[in-house]
């Protein structure tokens, strides 16, 4: 037998509080109801005591005549007045009864009918309201708890031989009058009653009353155990073993064993119509997975034959893309070499300018200009050819970033002069020189300042700065920036300008020559080196490009 946890002992948890709590409701109820029964009970018997003896006093006062005549038919004096009687009464009903009764007053003659504190307390409160016609309450006499009851008495005519005026003179037995007059508070009957009897009574019945709680207690938990197992645990184990039984594969798990007409039964029948689904389903699951796998396979293979036919095209395509590299590197490099004679003899012809007539010297210029963009292109294609061809590698040399720009000053200064732009160089005293491929490096410079003469129309500016930065953490860089004031580039095209033969404007309305290599070759040799190059620029304003390179070049 599982407890811990269990259903079982939490119903029986719960039905034994419920119980308790129920039962000690109705106990202290009980209590109650003992207490305001056994008071009422006492007071009316306080209240007969009180009455008799009020009775025998008035009996007494109205025979006092008869009570004190002498055989000569004279007045003898007894000691047989009511005060008398009443407390010689009193002293033999509280002799065998348990119960007293005395008689009381604030003052008193007889110091046995001295008044306690509770008597005393009462009896201010019975002269203060005459409306008051008896009190009650508990109280404690030598450690026992007592019932106190207490009814007024008033002087009446008969009283006043003994306690009317004149003031100090002797009554009869001899004591001083007090002066009273018919109809004034006189005193108290006070009955004392025991409460030890009720107090046992009311003992056994809380005694009694927790056994039957405690009996209730146990009834209720057995009969709640029996219940439970009988009606939902059992059942419920079933059912967990038939699911259980699911879990672990057999689908043909039937309770059968609930034999019950209630919910639990209905359970069962819903539990069996699942698993014969759930059993139907699998079997058609199989069928269906088996189906689905041939497919699967077939798929698969399928896949894998033309995964290899793939693979076999991606060899091709690259074999004939390194084919397609080799034969630009070998063509363009052809192409240099007549290409630089043409520039070389333009030049030659050119320097000897007073023999030429006006329009030879133009063409000579115009035969210039274009060699040498024709020879970029061809350096560029050249260039990107090696690249993508695997064969570019770094020489490293030591390189004067001033003594480079001076360098390129002799292609670029007739462009400058041309387009009248102002052309301004900045660089920072401490540029160090830096470590890189010379050749590459003038590329780079070559490619972004020709954009820029190119793309910055008459009457423009171009700036080229270099610093050097040297922060703390980072190997020293040298920062170059070729900014220019020309036509500028909107925000969707920075995007793929140094993308291989992205150009802004369209084959048709090309307006600017070129090839759109210049930047996608600037950004390969700028990484080759470990740099990194970007471009801020706005439409109309002009564009900034900036490339970084490490003064030590990556590889060097
Ligand atoms: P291209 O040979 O056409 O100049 P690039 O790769 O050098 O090829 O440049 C790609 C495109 O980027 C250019 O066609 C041009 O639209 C834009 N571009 C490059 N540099 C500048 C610049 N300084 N100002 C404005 N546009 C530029």
């Amino acid at each position: 037998m599982r407890f811990k946890n269990s259903l079982t002992i939490k119903f029986m948890i719960g039905i034994a509080i419920i119980t308790i709590v129920l039962m000690t409701v109705n106990l202290l109820w009980n209590i109650r109801q003992y207490n305001f029964q056994a008071e009422s009970e006492m007071k009316e018997k306080a209240e007969v005591i009180a009455q008799q003896l009020i009775a025998t006093r008035s009996f007494i006062a109205l025979k006092q005549d008869l009570i004190n005549a002498n055989y000569d038919g004279g007045y003898e004096f007894k000691h047989l007045n009511p005060a008398a009687v009443g407390k010689g009464i009193g002293e033999i009903f509280n002799g065998y009864s348990g119960y007293k009764f005395k008689q009381t007053r604030p003052i008193v003659r007889d110091p046995y009918n001295a008044p306690d504190n509770f008597e005393r307390e009462a009896m201010k409160q019975l002269a203060a309201d005459k409306n008051l016609k008896e009190l009650w309450g508990y109280d404690e006499i030598d450690g026992n708890r007592v019932f106190r009851y207490l009814v007024p008495l008033y002087y009446d005519e008969s009283c006043l031989s003994c306690h009317g005026k004149p003031v100090g003179l002797n009554d009869i037995s001899g004591y001083a009058k007090e002066g009273f007059s018919s109809g004034e508070f006189a005193g108290s009957i006070s009955v004392v009653f025991p409460m030890a009897r009720f107090e046992a009574a009311q003992r056994t019945n809380i005694s009694s009353q927790v056994i039957f709680i405690l009996f209730m207690v146990f009834v209720s938990i057995g009969l709640t155990y029996l219940m439970m197992e009988h009606i939902i645990i059992m059942p419920i184990r079933e059912l967990t073993g038939k699911v259980a039984e699911l879990g672990r594969g057999n689908l043909a798990a039937q309770l059968t064993e609930i034999q019950t007409y209630d919910e639990m039964r209905s359970l069962a029948e819903e539990f069996n119509t699942m698993a014969s689904k759930l059993n139907e389903l699998y079997n058609g699951l199989e069928e269906k997975v088996t189906e689905r796998t041939a497919l699967l396979s077939d798929a698969n293979q399928r896949l894998l034959e033309q995964g290899s036919k793939l693979q076999a095209m991606n060899a091709k395509l690259t074999e004939t893309d390194r084919l397609k590299s080799e034969f630009l590197a070998v063509m363009s490099h052809e192409l240099r070499t007549p290409l630089t004679a043409i520039i070389a003899f333009a030049e030659i012809l050119l320097a000897e300018g007073e023999t030429l007539s006006s329009l030879q010297q133009e063409y000579l210029q115009d035969i210039f200009e274009s060699g040498h963009q024709l020879l970029s292109q061809i350096n560029d294609i050249l260039n990107m050819s090696k690249i993508e061809a695997g064969l570019a590698k770094i020489n490293c040399n030591q390189i004067d970033i001033k003594e480079v720009l001076n360098h390129l000053m002799h292609s670029i200064s007739p462009l400058v002069s041309k387009n009248r732009l102002t052309f301004i160089v900045d660089i920072s005293a401490d540029i160090p020189h830096i470590i890189a491929d010379r050749e590459k490096v003038i590329h780079i410079f070559r490619n972004l300042i020709s954009n820029a003469i190119k793309f910055t129309s008459n009457g423009g500016k171009i700036t080229i700065s270099a610093a050097l930065m040297n922060d703390q953490d980072k190997v020293p860089e040298v920062v170059v920036k070729i900014q220019d004031t020309g036509i500028g580039i909107n925000q969707e095209d920075q995007k793929y300008i140094f993308d291989k033969f992205r150009q802004v404007d369209s084959a048709e309305a090309r307006e600017y020559p070129g090839s759109g290599l210049g930047l996608a070759l600037a950004r390969n040799l700028v990484e080759m080196h470990g740099g990194r190059i970007w471009v801020e620029s706005e439409v109309g304003r002009g564009s900034t490009f900036t490339f970084v390179l490490p003064v030590i070049a990556k590889g060097c």
